[in-house]
């Protein structure tokens, strides 16, 4: 899982959604959440944390669905910057620890970033991504790909602090990436 540039910037997207996609289709969906940490790919220390609510435009109130899944309420969203100040504010974060490379736990993340900037019309800012999820599989020598919450257990850890909250599910798959980097230079 190593990589050639000093910083993982790890990424966690939280976004609007419904039961099985009935009231808002997979294209429609929207960050709601964009949680990060900066971790260092030589100490296996977190040197940065992220946090942002965004507001969401096509379809603004969320569904009891998704404040369910996420814990993210009404509240949380209504008063918080709409997607191009978010991502603005994200990128003005992370530039100091450039050269990174942007790992999310699967694609999804990748493709959520894609389509919320398509729809905002702004240029896609991340560096190269990385599916950490994937890297995983690889490391422990499995073709199947493991969700979260397997993956924790293979290592025999478990979730720390709460589930589809983008800055708690980032820092577990930062200690996703620090138990294999760490293992790996053991070894
Ligand atoms: P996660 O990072 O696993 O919390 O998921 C990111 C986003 O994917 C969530 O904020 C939801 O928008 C969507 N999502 C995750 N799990 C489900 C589910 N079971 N049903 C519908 N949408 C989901
Ligand atoms: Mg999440």
């Amino acid at each position: 899982m190593h990589i050639s540039e000093p910083y993982y910037l790890i990424v966690d997207l939280e976004a609007t959604c419904s039961h099985k996609n009935k009231i808002i289709p997979r294209h429609e969906m929207e960050i709601i959440e964009i949680g990060a940490v900066i971790l260092n790919n030589q100490t296996f220390t977190i040197e940065s944390e992220f946090q942002t609510f965004i507001r969401p435009q096509r379809h603004p109130q969320l569904t009891p669905f998704c404040t369910e899944l996420t814990t993210i309420t009404q509240d949380q969203v209504d008063p918080a910057p709409l997607f191009p100040q978010a991502l603005d504010e994200f990128v003005t974060w992370y530039t100091p620890y450039l050269p990174a490379r942007f790992g999310s736990w699967g694609k999804y993340d990748y493709h959520q970033f894609i389509q919320d900037c398509r729809y905002h019309e702004i240029i896609y800012p991340l560096p190269e991504h990385i599916n950490i999820k994937r890297q995983f599989s690889k490391a422990i020598g499995q073709s199947r790909d493991y969700g979260l919450n397997n993956a924790l257990k293979h290592l025999q850890l478990t979730f720390d602090g709460t589930p589809h909250r983008g800055l708690d599910d980032a820092r577990n798959i930062a200690r996703i990436v620090t138990t294999i980097l760490s293992r790996d230079q053991g070894s």
